[in-house]
């Protein structure tokens, strides 16, 4: 018997007879029936999916590919709509692509983007399993400079829609830009991290998360962005305040993260 990738449920089946036969030869002991290990590739009742999320993610990623409302497609190799899971216990909110991001179409793959993935899994989170990571602009802005207003304003609705399916239970902004953006803030990254606020929605003006999850606030914590972490080691010890925070969050938001990775030391 060969398994490569996800087992069936007949796979499944066979593989826990199997064993009971063999913990039965060792241990003389009685066998159960097959019928015990009854195993199914339907979805258990209630069961969240993600399938229909999925599918309106990758019908936005269309869309942002194929967008040209603003002049940062005129110097981008493509656009980065965003990567993880699709229904997130968090949002990953950066400013915008870099040069790897763009070459690669994926966001936060450079060092800074590695920093970001091993912050993350310190505290029992990944963008394979329970992240979904995302920028506020889709394309390059040049140099790596800030996006300007009008290019935030002709990508705004982007950010708010993916918002509105993935539905993340917190948001993380990593850097100033990000975090001065969704809070509609000018206040420092120093003032605004280490302590939760309120996302809202964003002032974009079309309504979209507003009438997604009406009255619905998601608790927002700004943090360093990773590559400020790499220019200046002495923001490492704040950022890992912050990630314990966020860790003590998530973990009353959701028991399935207090349980498992949400009390990780
Ligand atoms: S930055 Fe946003 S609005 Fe501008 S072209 Fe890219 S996807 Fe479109």
């Amino acid at each position: 018997m060969r398994f490569n990738g996800p087992m069936t449920a007949e796979e499944k089946t066979a593989l826990a007879v199997f064993l009971d036969a063999a913990a039965a030869s060792l241990t003389g002991g009685r066998r159960r029936t097959e019928a015990l290990y009854r195993f199914s590739d339907d979805p258990p009742p209630g069961a969240e999916t993600g399938g229909g999320a999925r599918q309106a993610l990758e019908g936005l990623d269309r869309e942002i590919r194929a967008c040209a409302a603003c002049g940062l497609r005129e110097k981008r190799t493509q656009a980065v709509p965003g990567t993880g899971a699709a229904e997130p216990l968090l949002l990953v909110v950066g400013e915008g692509p870099g040069a790897e991001e763009d070459a690669r179409g994926l966001p936060f793959v450079g060092r800074a983007g590695q920093l970001l993935d091993r912050m993350l899994n310190s505290i029992g989170l990944s963008r394979e399993t329970n992240c979904y990571i995302a920028n506020v602009v889709k394309c390059r802005p040049p140099g790596n400079r800030d996006p300007l207003p009008e290019e935030i304003a002709a990508c705004r609705h982007f950010l708010n829609r993916q918002i509105a399916v993935l539905k993340p239970r917190a948001i993380l902004c990593a850097g100033r830009f990000a975090a001065q953006t969704l809070l509609e803030t000018s206040e420092g990254i120093g003032r605004l991290r280490g302590r939760f606020s309120v996302y809202g929605g964003g002032d974009s003006g079309d309504g979209f998360y507003a009438e997604a999850s009406p009255g619905a606030g998601i608790p927002l914590l700004p943090t360093y962005h990773p590559s400020a972490l790499l220019r200046d080691e002495s923001l490492k010890r704040p950022a890992w305040e912050d990630l314990k925070l966020l860790r003590s969050r998530l973990a009353e938001l959701s028991p399935a993260y207090a349980e498992s990775a949400g009390n990780s030391p």
